[in-house]
């Protein structure tokens, strides 16, 4: 019996492997631009940390989490996201001493038990930022203007619609939430049985329902942005103020509320209509209280979330490697002792080559050197050999020449880069190990 992998988790080939390399590396680019400076956390946590960080109520720590109980029985969690852990990690070591804000990103596996659909699976990867210790709306307004760079940065800015709203703060939202609360039972006829459910667990959440039979319900319902109390609406109106300064395009989503406990004030979501049901493709807002609550100092705090699969789906693709600069063909043992050597020393180099192993007739390893795409071959039998010479082959022609096998290397280090016509130089120095970015999706088990 074939063991496969497990329900909502996917492996990335490599043929997807660069475009993650792409974003990573754009993300470390475009962060780093901003300040931002790489944490690396471990993929569980204290089950505690989670169910306080995120909000017992939520519907992560109520039904999506993987927890279980190591052999001392303590209880643990594979995190279901990243902002609770970096707040850990800020508060473990102090980081709050550094000049604020401090701030950090992440990027790595999350794991929530959701319905596994395309677009949405039980281990996926997010790219995770945190702007820690200041509470002025324009790190918010700089924090959203970062998440755009980064999607302008990939050619994706003008497929995705940012949306925000303020949430209120615990001054005016508890009124909010009493109102709506109100009106909710009132139309609860009319609504679904989790949006039902929702009224009494976590109200806001009843917002997001995509259902079709709650929005006529949910498009009248009292809007926050009508309680809020002046600072937060005072503060709304900067956040908007440095966004059109900055030239960044918005929308004001009233309905727009987030699927943890801990956010304040300044909420976003950048959305797409290219995925079906799974529109958003990153999230964040802020989160003053929360560092205070995991035991930290009241630090106030900014961050947002990037989905990695939304984004690879969203580029679409698949890559073709590149071709070796050189295909080394040994006719016997002795020639691949010397080709060994070579290789090694023009790979150290940094020119990739592939080596036969001696054992293949010649007619078998030209053919796979014609799959492996290389426009060169290197040849040395036992005669090449006997005169201290290797043939270089150039394959598109057929033509041949002899060279000194002491300068074997010399010469493979100083064939022409073919690469580069079609811009693989350019992946190949990005440290991507692929060519070229073809026009087929990139498939993933999920999709129908
Ligand atoms: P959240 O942490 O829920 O605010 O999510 C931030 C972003 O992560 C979302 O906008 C999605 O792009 C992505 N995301 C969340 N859950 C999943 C999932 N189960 N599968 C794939 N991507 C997800």
């Amino acid at each position: 019996m074939n063991i496969k992998s497990v329900r909502g988790v996917h492996d990335i080939l490599p043929a997807e492997a660069p475009l993650w390399q792409r974003l990573e590396s754009a993300a470390r680019r475009v962060f780093g631009a901003y300040g931002y400076r790489e944490i690396r956390l471990p993929l569980f946590e204290r089950t505690e940390l989670f169910a306080r960080g995120i909000g017992e109520v939520t519907d992560i720590v109520q039904k999506e989490m993987y927890t279980f109980a190591d052999r001392t029985g303590e209880s643990l969690t594979l995190r279901p996201e990243a902002t609770a852990s970096v707040l850990r990690a800020y508060i473990e070591h102090g980081l709050h001493v550094q000049p604020k804000p401090v701030k950090l990103y992440t990027m790595g596996p999350m794991f929530r038990y959701e319905r596994p659909q395309a677009g949405r699976y039980r281990q996926f990867h997010q790219l995770d930022v945190e702007a820690i210790g200041e509470d002025h709306p324009a790190v918010d307004a700089e924090v959203i203007g970062m998440l755009v760079r980064f999607f302008a940065e990939l050619g994706l800015a003008d497929r995705l619609a940012l949306h925000i709203n303020s949430l209120g703060d615990g001054v005016c939202r508890p009124a909010y939430r009493e109102r709506l609360v109100e009106y909710l039972r009132q139309h609860a006829a009319r609504l679904c049985a989790e949006c039902r459910d929702r009224t009494e667990r976590n109200p806001l959440r009843v917002l997001d329902c995509k259902k079709p039979e709650c929005r006529p319900v949910l498009d009248q319902a009292p809007s926050l942005l009508d309680f809020l109390c002046d600072p937060c609406a005072d503060n709304f109106t900067r956040v908007r103020a440095y966004l059109d300064a900055m030239g960044i395009r918005y929308v004001v989503d009233r309905r727009l509320v987030r699927g943890f406990d801990y956010y304040v004030r300044t909420a976003f979501e950048l959305l797409t209509t290219e995925l079906g049901a799974q529109n958003a493709v990153a999230g964040g807002g802020r989160y003053d209280g929360l560092v205070a609550l995991l035991g930290g100092p009241p630090d106030a705090a900014t961050g947002f979330a990037i989905g990695m699969e939304r984004v690879v789906l969203l580029l679409g693709g698949t890559t073709t490697p590149c071709p070796p600069a050189a295909f080394l063909i040994p006719l016997g043992d002795q020639a691949l002792t010397r080709l060994l050597a070579v290789a090694q020393e023009v790979r150290e180099r940094g020119v990739p080559i592939e080596l036969g192993y001696g054992t293949r007739k010649l007619r078998a390893e030209l053919e796979r050197a014609h799959r492996l795409g290389v426009d060169h071959v290197v040849i040395v039998g036992e005669t090449e050999l006997g005169r201290e010479e290797a043939i270089i082959r150039e394959m598109k022609s057929g033509s041949q020449r002899t060279v000194r096998l002491a300068s074997l290397g010399d010469e493979l280090a100083a064939l022409p880069e073919r690469a580069s016509s079609t811009g693989a130089t350019a992946l190949r120095s990005e440290g991507a190990a692929a060519c070229e970015v073809g026009s087929a999706a990139v498939t993933s088990p999920e999709h129908p």
